[in-house]
């Protein structure tokens, strides 16, 4: 055991008292690579488990400039006064990389970073984005357990990591610009179509008439979506983070969405849903770590490709004879 580690019920106390210290050790321990962390980290999720689910999970993405820091800044204040506790955490699976972590600059969201009641967390580092995400999620867990009612994920627009957010949280905000063209600022459709709220940021000063039109654009837009199984008919609305308008709107929709899925049923159908696909996702990860880490399969990989290439295998059969390698293997 490494030594300043101290025994899990230690973290499981700390954490279930809310001491923020001691939750932030906890979280280092999820992010730890070393083996004995591991087995640490999987008793202490384990086991803060039945403490955790009590909060309203809120995924925020958009594009980098359109004013994330800012609106979390403002949200996440707006939030504490309502006497509210809020987690920020962010999946970014780049910022180890860049050390442009969206939330790794702290300065960004000074006031909110200073009030006791709010816990800023920046994304945790990691090879995958599958490997990132579990640390998220598992973060998510202990800072419920610790009594945050609020927890915002965020992640940058631009990739796969916004389907990992919406895949851990209940209600999926998008921020957008106006004037930014039809292209929708290299959001894809898939993204606009995963959002429960989409708040046109920026709209302030000589911005004002156009986030209105953006507005309008974007209602549209939305609506050429079937409506999805929540039943929940996503809203468009103009926000100025910088001058705090329109946050407390964005507040209202999220109790107003909360309502409704409480009452449909379809908030903890989701959250099992997720759940499981959190397991799904795992096992998918862990069984092709097993198989493409396998010395004696890329080389076989090697042989059947050559093969395939001259035409004395089909890919099919090949694919069936390396998976039966791989069966005899284990
Ligand atoms: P992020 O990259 O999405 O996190 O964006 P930031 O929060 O860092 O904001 C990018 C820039 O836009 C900063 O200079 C902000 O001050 C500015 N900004 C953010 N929100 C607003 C807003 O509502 N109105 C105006 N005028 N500027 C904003």
């Amino acid at each position: 055991k490494p030594k300043n580690r101290l025994s899990s019920q230690a973290y499981i106390d700390g954490v279930l008292a809310g001491d923020r210290v001691m939750l932030s050790r906890a979280i280092t321990i999820i992010e730890s690579n070393l083996a004995s962390d591991k087995v640490l980290a999987k008793d202490i999720v384990q086991q803060i488990l039945p403490h955790a689910g009590n909060s309203i999970r809120i995924g925020i993405t958009g594009v980098p400039g359109v004013g994330k820091s800012t609106f979390i800044e403002a949200f996440g204040v707006y939030l504490v006064k309502q006497g509210h506790k809020v987690a920020i955490l962010s999946i970014d699976p780049s910022s180890q990389r860049t050390k442009g972590s969206i939330l790794g600059d702290k300065t960004r969201m000074e006031e909110l970073a200073n009030l006791e009641d709010a816990y800023i967390r920046p994304s945790s580092s990691g090879d995958t984005l599958g490997g990132v995400a579990n640390k998220t999620g598992e973060t998510m867990l202990l800072c419920e357990a610790a009594g945050y009612d609020v927890i915002l994920v965020e992640t940058v627009g631009v990739g796969q990591s916004e389907t990992a957010v919406h895949g851990m949280t209940d209600f999926f905000l998008l921020l957008m610009l106006s004037g930014a063209g039809d292209e929708l600022q290299g959001i894809k459709k898939g993204i606009m179509e995963m959002a429960d709220m989409v708040v046109i940021n920026k709209a302030d000063g000589d911005n004002i008439t156009n986030s209105k039109l953006a507005k309008r654009q974007y209602q549209n837009a939305l609506h050429i979506f079937p409506l999805g199984e929540s039943g929940w008919s996503p809203v468009v609305s103009t926000a100025s983070s910088t001058k705090h308008i329109g946050i407390s709107k964005v507040w209202d929709e999220v109790l107003k969405y909360k309502a409704l899925v409480d009452d449909n049923g379809y908030f903890i159908k989701n959250r099992n849903h997720q759940k499981i696909q959190w397991m799904y996702n795992n096992i998918n990860e862990e069984l092709k770590q097993m198989f493409y880490g396998s010395e004696a399969i890329a080389h076989t990989l090697e042989t059947l490709e050559k093969d395939i290439i001259s035409s004395e295998v089909s890919p099919v059969k090949a694919a069936l004879e390396v998976i039966e390698k791989f069966k005899k293997s284990i």
